[in-house]
């Protein structure tokens, strides 16, 4: 029997860094109508452009949208790669970031190996809405 070797531990670490995920138009849309903004205050307020891409503001070190409670405060409508993270399709090619992702994410077992990795991600892409 398979076991999970994946459990968020909503430490809320994967909100925090430098900077965040690039961001699509639609991505930008659906936040923009999350919070009923136009879209000039949308980049006032929350977002920023970096050379060609688009990301979430950073502020004291974390997401703009990651929250006092230490929750995605746009939760419905939050970004791909968020929704996705941890379980990344990069781990499928390259054992390096599996094990970069393992050492950064508190929620993997610390002995998942890289095959049950990989079959996490065959998994999750399986079922995943966005695997179209
Ligand atoms: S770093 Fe890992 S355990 Fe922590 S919130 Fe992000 S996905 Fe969950
Ligand atoms: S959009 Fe939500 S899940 Fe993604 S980095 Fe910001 S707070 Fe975290």
């Amino acid at each position: 029997m398979k076991r999970e070797i994946f459990k968020c531990k909503k430490c809320g670490h994967c909100c925090h860094g430098a900077a965040t995920v690039s961001l699509t138009d639609e991505e930008v849309a659906d936040i923009r109508d999350f919070l009923g903004v136009s879209i000039d205050e949308l980049f006032s307020f929350y977002l920023i452009k970096n050379g060609k891409r688009t990301e979430m503001k950073v502020v004291d070190g974390h997401c703009i949208f990651f929250n006092r409670e230490g929750l995605c405060s746009i939760h419905p409508v939050k970004p791909h790669h968020c929704r996705v993270w941890p379980i990344h399709p990069s781990i499928l090619n390259d054992e390096n970031a599996w094990l970069a992702i393992k050492a950064d994410c508190k929620g993997f077992l610390r002995d998942a190996t890289f095959e049950e990795a990989k079959e996490l991600v065959k998994r999750q892409n399986s079922t995943s809405p966005y695997s179209n």
